[in-house]
């Protein structure tokens, strides 16, 4: 089974994805990295933060041939974002042309409350991520679940919309285990 785990930055989806990772034969597979390993090999770049300077059709070719890498593999867990929050509006991770090569067969969304997630990223001192108020927190958890399901209707996958509360990994975890 291929799936894919997404969520707003901070929700939780590399803590829940550690745990996954000890209790599951699942490989875990970071679409941003799949991309970086490829444009290392066709010597495009040297630094991670270097692909998104590479023309915009390079960057779509190499996302592209992320997708059918992951999607010729049986069963992946593939953590990757539904949207990412630009200035000029939410981009979708995952357009029809990456879909139709991914091949989903389970969407998993990771949530939390606005203010969990508001208050998860202002304690975690290992990121720095954009400061954001509740209000747009929500909007872009209500922006993903939009797209989760878009993806859903396009590709057949399920979505699974998964809890991560306040002190409750385990529970999130044991759900997740219990979904695959
Ligand atoms: P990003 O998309 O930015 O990588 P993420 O979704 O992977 O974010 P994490 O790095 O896993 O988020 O978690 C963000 C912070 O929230 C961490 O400090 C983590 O310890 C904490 N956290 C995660 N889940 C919970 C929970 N259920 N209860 C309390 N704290 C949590
Ligand atoms: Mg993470």
């Amino acid at each position: 089974m291929r799936i894919v785990v997404g969520g707003v930055p901070g929700v939780g989806k590399t803590t829940i994805m550690e745990e996954v990772s000890r209790r599951s034969e699942y490989p875990i597979v970071n679409y941003g990295t799949i991309m970086f390993q490829m444009a290392q090999e066709k010597r495009l770049v040297k630094h991670r933060d270097d692909m998104r300077k590479l023309p915009i059709n390079i960057q779509r070719e190499l996302q592209k041939k992320a997708a059918e890498h992951i999607g010729a593999m049986e069963n992946v867990i593939v953590d990757t974002h539904l949207t990412i929050k630009t200035p000029a509006g939410y981009l979708p991770g995952l357009p029809i042309w990456i879909l139709e090569r991914l091949k989903p067969d389970l969407i998993v969304l990771i949530e939390a409350s606005p203010q969990e997630i508001a208050d998860r990223r202002a304690k975690d001192e290992t990121r720095r991520r954009d400061m954001e108020s509740v209000k747009e927190i929500k909007e872009h958890l209500d922006a993903n679940r939009y797209a989760a399901f878009a993806c859903s209707v396009y590709s057949g996958a399920n979505v699974l919309i998964l809890e991560n509360n306040e002190g409750m990994v385990e529970d999130a975890v044991k759900k997740f285990l219990g979904a695959i």
